[in-house]
């Protein structure tokens, strides 16, 4: 009889593909999945899911994970097995540098890499201020730098538009349509002007329609959930039906976060937008868990411009009215605080995947079971070209997670109330690369099976 590395026994495993679940066992040859039966079998470790759901690993779209360890814990502790950094614009400018030295050392999750415009590219060619636009010169070097990267395997290009406000029509577009170009997608950021502002989604669709490339809105309700929500939709819809290739990801909250130094909070801007003070959450540092005041804001925006402040703006039913969209993919905008030291203290960091399930599958009903792991498995694995990841069949990667459909549930809180890195309950076992990094709810500390992605086909489905 064959003993398998690993098994995953009397589980319902979830056959997204073809939309079904099955009652069985999982047999894992090193780091693929070799053996889906009813049949006993037996492994060298054998993992026990009786009752509970065996699903394909999370992928989350949107993460601003790039190599931090605080971040890695956080995520693969909610399921995540893959994550997709570099996002808004930031992230890491030498891919294939970061690449070497996250094989070289592991990591608990795999990791792809888009490279970002608004902050990395602007600043290897010398932009300091965001609110200018990028010479001839900058933007044939910015050229250059993007072409580099994906041939080191970056999965994509991301605007920060927001954070560069300066950024022109040129840039964009040149930039964008060399993603076209290597079969690459673009994730935006998009700049929105105010709260019933929807110039900026149909500049982002522009994109997509001008140069023909895939485009991805980033965290879709922090940018529309502010009212606009059904209209913001609707806009998306009719560019799909005119064969544009838009997508968007979204987490599970309704206020956002960054650091106070970013334009985001420049005065004018907040003004603009009509937030007060006292909207702004400090996460990190000497006033975590405190609102902003007038005193308060100027010395941070002084002396602490890295500091992490959660911003209180959208509004809740807007997020459930956006993953309701099979276009919607769920993802988490998990980030390090800019000490890479700890997380950024938004509860979106360790709570955003148990969230989804306990919300849409469970209280509100919004998706089936199946559909809530379809939008976090196959459906970003589509997107992003990962043919053996978000699939649970023979000769997939074998990243899988474990977990109870009746008890998964979000603790994580705002610094206000609670704990934001507070672990979530009913994630039974993580495996990454057939290798076991949850056991029983706890992180194996030393298990570091990820592995970057970066001999991609291009994405096809969007
Ligand atoms: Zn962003």
């Amino acid at each position: 009889m064959n003993i398998y590395d690993l098994v995953i026994s009397n589980g319902n495993i979830v056959d997204v593909e073809q939309k079904r679940i099955i009652k069985g066992n999982i047999g894992i040859c090193k780091n693929k999945i070799c053996k889906i039966t009813d049949k006993n079998i037996q492994g060298k470790i054998e993992i026990d899911a009786k009752g509970l759901i065996v699903s394909p690993g999370f992928i989350d779209i949107h993460g601003h994970i790039d190599g931090s360890i605080p971040c890695g814990k956080l995520a693969v502790l909610q399921g995540v097995t893959t994550a997709v950094g570099g996002n808004c614009g930031g992230g890491i400018l030498d891919i294939e540098k970061f690449f070497d030295e996250q094989d070289a050392r592991g990591f608990f999750i795999n990791q792809a890499q888009l490279v970002g415009h608004s902050f990395r590219l602007r600043e290897a060619v010398g932009i300091t201020n965001p609110y200018i636009a990028a010479t001839k010169q900058q933007i044939e070097k910015m050229s250059d730098l993007l072409k580099k990267s994906f041939q080191a395997g970056a999965i994509g290009l991301s605007f920060g538009i927001e954070y560069a406000p300066g950024s022109s029509k040129d840039e964009i577009m040149i930039l964008s349509k060399i993603a076209e170009k290597y079969g690459k997608f673009i994730a935006i950021h998009t700049n929105v002007n105010n709260p019933n502002d929807l110039s900026s989604l149909e500049d982002a669709i522009k994109i997509s329609e001008i140069t023909g490339a895939k485009v991805l809105v980033s965290h879709f309700v922090y940018q529309y959930g502010t009212g606009i929500m059904t209209e913001a939709l609707e806009m998306m819809d009719k560019a799909r039906h005119r064969g544009l290739e838009v997508s968007a990801d979204s987490g599970m909250y309704s206020a956002f976060s960054t650091f106070i130094g970013s334009t985001i909070y420049d005065e004018q801007y907040m003004k603009k937008f009509g937030w007060k003070f006292d909207d702004l959450l400090v996460a990190t540092g000497k006033y975590k868990g405190k609102r902003l005041t007038r005193e308060t804001y100027e010395e941070l925006r002084r002396y602490s411009k890295e500091d992490s402040v959660i911003c209180f703006t959208g509004i809740e039913d807007e997020i459930y009215e956006a993953l309701a969209k099979e276009y919607v993919i769920l993802s988490s905008d998990i980030g390090p605080s800019p000490t890479g030291r700890i997380s950024e203290g938004h509860p979106q960091n360790a709570g955003t995947f148990p969230r989804f399930f306990r919300k849409m599958v469970r209280e509100k009903k919004v998706l089936s079971l199946i559909e809530a792991i379809e939008k976090c498995t196959l459906f970003p694995a589509e997107r992003l070209g990962l043919t053996n990841k978000g699939r649970m069949k023979i000769g997939a990667d074998a990243d899988i997670v474990i977990f109870d459909i009746d008890t998964i549930r979000d603790k994580a809180q705002f610094p206000d109330i609670g704990e934001p890195d507070a672990k979530p309950e009913g994630v039974h076992f993580v495996v990454v690369n057939g290798k076991i990094v949850v056991n029983n709810g706890e992180l194996i500390l030393n298990s570091m099976p990820g592995k970057s992605i970066r001999d991609l086909p291009a994405c096809t489905i969007w």
